[in-house]
């Protein structure tokens, strides 16, 4: 692995994946590390991909399962509330996610999995678990919503919703997006989302209320069974930090390293900023630096840690 790259990519999801893939095309030496031994799985999503989105995400005909063409909302108490052309895509996001990460290995110089960032020290020096030590002009922290690239420059996610999903089987096919919203699922709410043969359902809540995700998911499943929806099979589990409390600062520095940050590390359009923030990291600019290779566009000058 090259010790000094141009950029470091942390997180292969989808914002890690076209951030490096970006910042490649563009000229750059990448190396992009994920530590887990594959991209994409566990699936922590519900995999619902709003319609809006069709026009910057490439690809996405070849990983639909099943449109939906409405919301309903059952607030406890109430009658279903019917949303209509509220249209979207239930996709399988593990091969979103792997198509993504597959191009960005294609891209970048170096890619490696089974390998995290430990640690990033106040000049942007990197450490990694297998003792590997790395110097980039720029850190790109893809590495979701509890991101270490972002501690290191003090944008941390302090608001999050922790959440529970369990896939099962559909038993009559749907075409909307189910929410619920009941006193008990406090900061939160359940989802109901259809996705051809099975469904994903689950359950966000606010942190001090975790302990009440099982037994609320388990309600929400049996009444689903008893309106015969979904079987009572659980078919796999899934869960995991959302963030909610808004954007965070996306740039930053530590001495001569640009650091950015994309997707959950810094909340905005997770699937789709990635790319932009890559490429106004690594756009070359019509000047050249000493050594040759593509000045920064977005460099801020030296920031002391
Ligand atoms: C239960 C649940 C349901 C959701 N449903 C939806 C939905 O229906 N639609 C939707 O659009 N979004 C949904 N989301 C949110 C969506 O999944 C995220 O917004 C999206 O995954 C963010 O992409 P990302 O690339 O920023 O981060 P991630 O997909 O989290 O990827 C970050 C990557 O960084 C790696 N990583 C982390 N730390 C390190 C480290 N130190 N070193 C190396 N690698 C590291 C991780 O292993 C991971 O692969 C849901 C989230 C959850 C938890």
């Amino acid at each position: 692995m090259i010790a000094n790259p141009d950029i470091v990519v942390i997180g292969l999801g989808p914002a890690g994946s076209r951030a490096a893939a970006s910042a490649a095309a563009a000229g750059w030496r990448v190396v992009a590390l994920e530590r887990k031994s594959r991209a994409g799985r566990p699936v922590q999503c519900a995999e619902f991909i709003p319609a809006m989105l069709d026009q910057e995400l490439e690809g996405l005909g070849a990983v639909t399962v099943q449109n939906v063409h409405r919301m309903f909302t059952f607030v406890e108490g109430e009658p279903g509330d019917e949303t209509r052309d509220f249209n979207g895509r239930m996709i399988d996001r593990a091969a979103f996610d792997a198509r993504l990460a597959e191009a960005a290995a294609q891209a970048v110089t170096d890619c490696r999995y089974g390998v995290a960032l430990r640690r990033v020290d106040g000049d942007g020096v990197c450490h990694l678990a297998d003792g590997t030590v790395l110097r980039p002009r720029v850190l790109i922290g893809a590495d979701g919503p509890r991101s270490r690239a972002g501690l290191a420059i003090g944008q941390a996610n302090t608001a999050l919703v922790e959440t529970r999903q369990i896939a099962v089987p559909l038993k009559r096919a749907h075409d909307g997006t189910d929410i619920f919203l009941r006193a008990d699922m406090p900061g939160g709410y359940g989802w109901f989302f259809p996705k051809g043969a099975i469904a994903n359902l689950g359950l966000g809540l606010e942190p001090r209320a975790r302990h009440l995700l099982r037994p609320l998911l388990d309600r929400l499943h049996r009444q689903l069974v008893a309106e015969g929806r979904v079987g009572d099979e659980v078919l796999s589990h899934t869960g995991g930090p959302i963030p909610v409390g808004g954007r965070l600062e996306p740039i930053g520095g530590l001495r001569e390293t640009v650091v950015l940050l994309a997707g959950d590390a810094a909340p905005g359009s997770p699937l789709t900023d990635a790319s932009s923030s890559a490429s106004s990291a690594a756009a070359p600019r019509s000047s050249r630096s000493r050594d040759g290779s593509p000045a920064l566009e977005t460099d801020p000058g030296p920031v002391s840690s």
